[in-house]
């Protein structure tokens, strides 16, 4: 892993301080119509890091004009897939080449640790495009139902048209490629609509679309604010599909707004996810898994267990290792690669868990761990543990950040009232020995994906996706082709087959 030295850190501010990141549109780099900008921050330090055209309707206009005529006119659907899937293997080899300048863009826009993003999400974003390259081929095929020696049914794929793909800003490369790779590959043409407090990334991959001389209007990137260039992109009547990646609140406002066009949505929205400890559990790896499994990507993270609930006789010592871990857990500079937690993404976001957390103290919940901001400068806070009581704010909410609530349960039955007991159900970790408890707990916890004596290890084809506030819809593997495809119902007869004759009958 490259290490960033201050020279090569002076050299990418200064490259960025004198530029404005530009929309990516039709293939060519534009700023917005009104030149108007806006600031990305260093969480680090809250200066500013870049700025980035502010894109509006006129923009997603453009931008999906573009992305319509490349689809309706140009050669990406109508190209042999084997075709798509070069260009999409190209896409991933240019990763690979950018790998370590994608990664400290990453980590100064975002906060997150290097550690983290060069170790496993450029290599994931990577690994998307290889994944769905290879799928390419597959993207479009069917079943065949021949009912009888009469009838023959069978179904096949076709692409659907333009995509709008929305992301948030926790691991805006990651998703971003999560959401293309099957969008393309599928042969659509897209927008892509990255979040305003980590845009640059979107920018770097605009630069690998180009590289990889993709058709112009197949892929499109147009910056700016949610209310301001996102709600004009899922409104527009030129745009079929809708992936969306942020908060339930947001996914709510979008669903409105796609009403009149009629979208298609596939929505990965926000957790409150349950790890659930009993006391036959291989102790030192729960402990491993619940503490990465919060405070990993700041604790920025969708599949974070953010409460841990623990059978109660083993609750007080438990609960302490895990706080003891929290309090060595080394947080700092995200290109430092010792730092196993950065600083916050935004002020207003470190002010947000700050909230949440003094609120939660005035409750009467008990500050195991950290529970304070870390340093005078940048979003910095502590991973922070604290014991709270079922109900309360803190542990019915999404907090996005370093913040692990705990809780002791008497039996499997309180256990599952308490996971359950959220409007969230993205994900469950289940510790225990007994395996017909952990499937039985697989089965009852309502959540769209369980893993069992693990952290969130992610294998390619398996669905991802959430059940109740947490999403609408399974992407991954092959689930993302029932999104991005329409299947189609084709039926042949066999045989003269009678047909009703309106019209012939003698009166
Ligand atoms: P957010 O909902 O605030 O923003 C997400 C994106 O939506 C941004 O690009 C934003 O500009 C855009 N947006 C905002 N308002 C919009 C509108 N009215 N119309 C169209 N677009 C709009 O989410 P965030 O704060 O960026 O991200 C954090 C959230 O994302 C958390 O809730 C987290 O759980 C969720 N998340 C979910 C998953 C998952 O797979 N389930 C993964 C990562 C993050």
């Amino acid at each position: 892993m490259q290490v960033y030295d201050a020279n090569f850190l002076e050299a990418l501010r200064a490259e960025l301080a004198g530029k404005v990141v530009p929309h990516y549109i039709d293939g060519a780099f534009v700023e917005s119509a009104s030149g108007e900008t806006f600031e990305t921050l260093d969480p680090s330090s809250n200066r500013p890091l870049a700025r980035v055209a502010r894109g509006r309707a006129e923009e997603v206009d453009r931008a999906v004009r573009a992305a319509r005529k490349a689809f309706d006119e140009g050669p990406w659907p109508r190209m042999p897939a084997r075709e798509r899937r070069r260009y999409l293997e190209r896409v991933a080899e240019l990763i690979e080449a950018h790998a370590d300048e994608l990664a400290a863009l990453e980590c100064l826009d975002t906060g997150q640790v290097l550690r983290i993003i060069r170790g496993g999400q450029v290599p994931r974003a990577a690994a998307n495009f290889r994944f769905y390259a290879e799928k390419a081929e597959a993207a479009f095929d069917g079943r065949s139902f021949p009912v009888d020696d009469r009838f023959l049914y069978y179904t096949f794929r076709v692409p659907v048209g333009v995509a709008g793909l929305i992301t948030p800003w926790n691991t805006p490369l990651m998703l971003a490629t999560w959401k293309l790779a099957p969008c393309l590959a599928a042969g659509n043409t897209c927008v892509l609509k990255p979040a305003e407090w980590s845009p640059l990334s979107a920018w770097m991959l605009a630069r690998i679309f180009a590289e990889a001389d993709l058709p112009p209007g197949v892929v499109n990137v147009v910056q700016g604010f949610g209310e301001e260039a996102g709600a004009p992109l899922v409104a527009h009547p030129g745009v079929q599909l809708i992936s969306f990646t942020g908060e339930t609140t947001t996914g709510k406002i979008i669903m409105r707004t796609g009403a009149e066009t009629l979208k298609r949505y596939s929505f990965e929205l926000g957790g409150k996810s349950p790890a659930l400890v009993f006391a036959d559990a291989e102790l030192e790896r729960a402990v491993d898994g619940v503490v990465f499994q919060i405070f990993s990507l700041n604790g920025e993270r969708c599949t974070a267990n953010s409460r841990l609930l623990v059978e109660r006789s083993i609750y007080p010592e438990f609960v302490e290792r895990v706080a003891e871990r929290a309090r060595r857990i080394r947080v700092g500079h995200p290109l430092d690669p010792e730092a196993e937690v950065g600083p916050l993404i935004h002020p207003e976001h470190l002010a947000r868990v700050e909230a949440f957390v003094e609120e939660a103290k005035r409750e009467g919940a008990r500050v195991l761990a950290g529970g304070h901001r870390v340093g005078e400068e940048g979003n910095y806070y502590a991973p922070t543990v604290l014991e709270v009581r079922p109900g309360m704010r803190i542990e019915q909410e999404e907090v996005f950040g370093p913040v692990l609530v705990a809780m002791p349960f008497e039996d499997e039955e309180e256990a599952v009232r308490i996971a359950n007991s959220v409007r969230y159900g993205l994900a469950a970790y289940v510790w225990t020995r007994d395996v017909a408890r952990a499937h039985r707990l697989a089965r009852r916890i309502e959540a769209g994906m369980v893993w069992i004596n693990s952290h969130n290890v992610r294998h390619l084809p398996t669905p991802f996706g959430g059940m109740k506030e947490s999403g609408i819809g399974r992407e991954g593997g092959e689930y993302s082709f029932g999104f991005y495809t329409e299947e189609k119902s084709v039926m042949v007869p066999l045989t003269d087959h009678p047909i009703p004759k309106f019209g012939k009958e003698e009166g």
